[in-house]
């Protein structure tokens, strides 16, 4: 099969309105009495964020807290101001903007985030955003509050691409990290979190994860092939996988490639090469949602003639089940031991990142299913094969995330695209929640 004829196909058979992106702001929802989102809005929001941080050719670079990262910031946080959103940062530089609520209770949020990888697209984690608030401003021109407030997040350094670990500031959001040790993460060039804040104007005095949310839910492309392949707009995110990440090292023998026999060497570059090799037998044999991927390799001296005396490379586990992932890591380990003892080499490891799966809300997960089936989009249930803020929030909260596809399953790619009938589509879904969720007219009746 060819990913991208069936994409093709699929895209085409996929039904959209036919005035998705024209209808203005405050038309009403069929069946309710919910303003609509003015998708030309939206769609030029996220084409006036991407010309910040704008690739030559396409996409856009915006690491964390960079000047792109503070000027994408300062537009965004405008954006919140013509809102009249309350607006907080807290030490780590998440900024929360809330539309206030009939009663003062804490708020159902949603939100993402607006940082980059280096050669990113869009839609990753912008969309979130700036669909959440295109909700908030249909909401506010056709008057329309609900009983509780709503929340548009967007959280600092989700990449993880300049500082390590991503999604760091929704994990201090939510207290799995303190904010001293975040603000003394070194990043590639050397510098800490807290220089960085500092240095662009986001560090924040609201006290960071302080204030209750009522629930969490997220908007985001899928970045994967699932829903563009089989021609559906809306998937109901279940679960977010597990990650295990491990570095190993291997130390052996340099020599002479000409003269040393074969039974005497001890080569490090073939313990890995097995170990490589073992990661995709594990995960072929494991099935189902498991994948392994060694996607750094390192060899030393690296040279034609000399055999390897270490290698340094990771091995990337992800599985939605926490039991079948660590029985995935205790097999590697096993067979990483014995590879290493058959050729007389010693290996190390060392864990880079480990998260276990996310199960998200049920209720909310059915929520967001029904709210698209009402608005006649096609859904489909799934997990998340890529990290993201609600995996975060789901520990303190109900949360969940709704996916729109991603065309030919791209992403962290300049080339990411998604059709403007879905980010519309995607919004509109995202509308009827978090409206139900702050029980908003005409959902004011369900509490
Ligand atoms: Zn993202």
């Amino acid at each position: 099969m060819k990913p991208r004829t069936d994409g093709a196909k699929a895209r085409a058979a996929r039904r959209a309105p036919p005035d998705v992106a024209a209808r203005p702001a405050g038309a009403r929802d069929a069946g309710t009495a919910l303003p609509d989102i003015d998708g030309s809005r939206l769609l030029a929001s996220l084409e006036t964020l991407g010309r910040i941080g704008a690739l030559d050719g396409g996409g856009v670079c915006r690491l964390a807290l960079t000047d792109e990262d503070k000027a994408g910031r300062d537009w965004v946080v405008e954006r919140m101001r013509e809102l009249g959103l309350r607006i907080t940062i807290d030490g780590i530089g998440n900024v929360i903007g809330v539309y206030p609520g009939d009663e003062d209770v804490a708020p159902v949020m949603t939100g993402s985030h607006i940082d980059t990888v280096r050669t990113g697209g869009l839609y990753d984690g912008n969309y979130g955003v700036l669909a959440g608030l295109e909700v908030l401003r249909v909401l506010r021109e056709a008057g329309v509050r609900g009983r509780k407030p709503i929340a548009v997040a967007f959280f600092t350094n989700e990449e993880g691409a300049r500082f390590a670990p991503d999604m760091m500031g929704s994990l201090v959001f939510q207290g799995g990290l303190g904010l001293d040790e975040a603000l003394a993460t070194r990043g590639i060039d050397g510098s800490t979190v807290g220089e960085n804040l500092e240095r662009i104007g986001y560090r924040g005095s609201a006290p960071v994860g302080a204030a209750a949310v009522d629930s969490y839910v997220e908007l985001h492309i899928e970045q994967g092939p699932v829903l563009d392949l089989e021609g559906i707009s809306i998937g109901a995110v279940e679960s977010v996988q597990g990650i295990s990440w491990t570095e190993f090292t291997v130390l052996g023998v340099s020599n002479h490639a000409g003269t040393t026999p074969m039974r005497l060497r001890r080569d490090a570059g073939l313990v890995a090469a097995r170990i490589a090799c073992f990661a995709r037998e594990l995960a072929n044999g494991i099935g189902g949602d498991q994948v392994a991927t060694v996607g750094a390799v390192n060899l030393f001296p690296n040279l034609v003639n000399v055999i390897p005396n270490r290698a340094v490379f990771t091995v990337d586990l992800r599985n939605t089940d926490g039991e079948t992932l660590q029985r995935a890591e205790q097999r590697l380990r096993r067979f990483a031991d014995e590879a290493a003892a058959a050729e007389g080499v010693s290996l190390s490891r060392r864990a880079l990142a480990r998260f276990d799966p996310v199960r998200f809300d049920p209720d909310l997960v059915a929520l967001v299913e029904r709210s698209a089936t009402a608005l006649g989009l096609r859904t489909r249930r799934m997990p998340s094969g890529a990290g993201h803020d609600a995996q975060m929030l789901a520990r303190i909260c109900p949360a969940a995330m709704i996916f729109v596809p991603s065309v030919d399953g791209l992403s962290h790619n300049v080339r990411e695209h998604t059709a403007p009938g879905d980010l519309v589509a995607g919004a509109r879904v995202l509308l009827r929640v978090l409206a139900q969720l702050a029980e908003c007219p005409p959902f004011s009746g369900n509490r």
